[in-house]
């Protein structure tokens, strides 16, 4: 990726072959856009819905819809506003709890490397988080030594 053009990573994993669907549009959560807009009066666009592979929100854990834009805009550079009358603020939930629990999981993985402060992170602090990590799967016997 730091040499060439980053493109075989998408083959890597699995996007040019179909495996993982690709997030196109905008999309966001019935619950924050409520909050939001009962907060400041304007629903804005959060970057933690947008990521690909996050389909349900980190905070409340409701499904993200998809937000219709205006397709008679060609222009490639346009301002979009989360206008409130084309927003559905039902909130849905998936009914599969263990989907729903991978969903969420990978939804507040996204967030934590999303809000983290990655100038923080070396060599030593990883080394301690995966040590950690091994010993607590240890500890309540995860793992079969
Ligand atoms: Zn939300």
């Amino acid at each position: 990726m730091k040499y060439r053009d980053g493109k075989g990573l998408y083959t890597k994993i699995g996007m040019v072959a179909g495996g993982i669907c690709k997030k196109e549009g905008i999309y966001y959560c019935p619950i924050c856009s409520k909050q939001d807009l009962e907060a400041y009066g304007e629903v804005y666009i959060h970057r933690e819905h947008q990521l690909q592979g996050v389909f349900v929100c980190p905070h409340n854990e409701a499904k993200l819809k998809k937000y219709d834009i205006d397709k008679t805009i060609t222009s490639r550079v346009v301002f979009i506003r989360l206008d409130e009358r084309n927003l559905d603020f039902n909130a849905e939930y998936e009914k599969n709890e263990r989907v729903n629990s991978r969903l969420l999981e990978v939804s507040k993985a996204a967030y934590y490397i999303l809000t983290s402060n990655i100038l923080e992170l070396n060599k030593d602090f990883i080394s301690k988080k995966i040590r950690n990590f091994f010993i607590k799967k240890i500890y309540y016997q995860e793992i079969k030594v």
